[in-house]
């Protein structure tokens, strides 16, 4: 039974992933107005009152601005760390909200665990998402790396990480001094370096896997090409590799993933 995954949005301006399986449909954030995610979804074939749960990573606009709305009209679960289910519950009365924690709960015909990351939010986290011996590991916002994300993430096949900002060029923006400081601290954004440093220690176990930079700055980054460019430039130092590595772009549906393109993938990387 397969698994595909769609960037929808990724950015300040909106974070949305769409994950679907022979029985399950589900977005991973919903940082986009109730009416652009109806669209985007429609766009992609799914009636969005099919879904069969909105798993929220945290509380912020980026990330949760469309969910309240979407689950209730729709009549669709939220899924979220206790954290965020408090932080949201101004606009999630009526809705069925199911937490997610260490220990995994059954989505559909998924199975979703979180893992805590640390970031200016009540209890953000870090989603992986399991179908079929497909696992699929999402960071995003993110100040920091820390040794538990790595070892979490080295169970996906396709990692989602953020690749913010570039240091260099965020201190050079216009942002009050307060926005660069809070992006560059221990609970902001991880830079590329970061993310690059990253995908370094998930690359550590020799496994080759998918890779999608996502929440790129549009402000303080590169181009989509720079920011791979560096990511691949860094791995290519310490001979590791992903299979691939994509953007999901800011405001527009870009990156797609299916496992069986990644088992094709992973069996012609074994014959070779
Ligand atoms: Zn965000
Ligand atoms: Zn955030």
């Amino acid at each position: 039974m397969s698994l595909q995954v769609r960037s929808l949005a990724s950015g300040s301006s909106g974070n949305a992933f769409l994950v679907r399986t022979a029985q399950s449909t589900l977005l991973v954030d919903a940082g986009l107005s109730a009416r652009t995610l109806e669209r985007r979804l429609r766009e992609h074939g799914v009636d969005p009152c099919e879904l069969t749960a909105i798993i929220v990573s945290h509380e912020h606009h980026d990330h949760a601005q469309g969910a309240g709305p979407l689950a209730r009209r729709c009549s669709v679960p939220i899924v979220c760390t206790a954290g965020t289910a408090r932080a949201l519950s101004t606009t999630t009365q009526g809705i069925d909200v199911r937490l997610m924690h260490s220990e995994g709960i059954s989505v559909g015909d998924a199975d979703v665990w979180s893992f805590p990351v640390p970031h200016d939010a009540v209890e953000p986290a870090g989603v992986l998402l399991r179908h079929d011996g497909w696992t699929i590991g999402f960071a995003l916002d993110c100040g920091h790396v820390q040794l538990h994300m790595i070892e979490a993430l080295q169970e996906a096949d396709l990692v989602i990480v953020e690749a913010n900002h570039d240091r260099e060029r965020l201190l050079a923006t216009a942002y009050p001094w307060s926005t660069k400081h809070r992006i560059l601290g221990d609970r902001g954004h991880l830079s590329n370096l970061q993310a690059a440093q990253l995908l370094e220690g998930i690359f550590q176990d020799g496994r080759r896997r998918d890779v999608w930079l996502a929440h790129l700055s549009e402000k303080a980054n590169d181009q989509p090409r720079g920011v791979i460019q560096f990511i691949q430039n860094y791995l290519d130092m310490l001979a590791l590799a992903p299979l691939s590595l994509s953007v999901a772009q800011r405001d527009r549906p870009s990156a797609t993933w299916h496992s069986d393109q990644a088992l094709q993938q992973s069996d012609l990387f074994h014959i070779c």
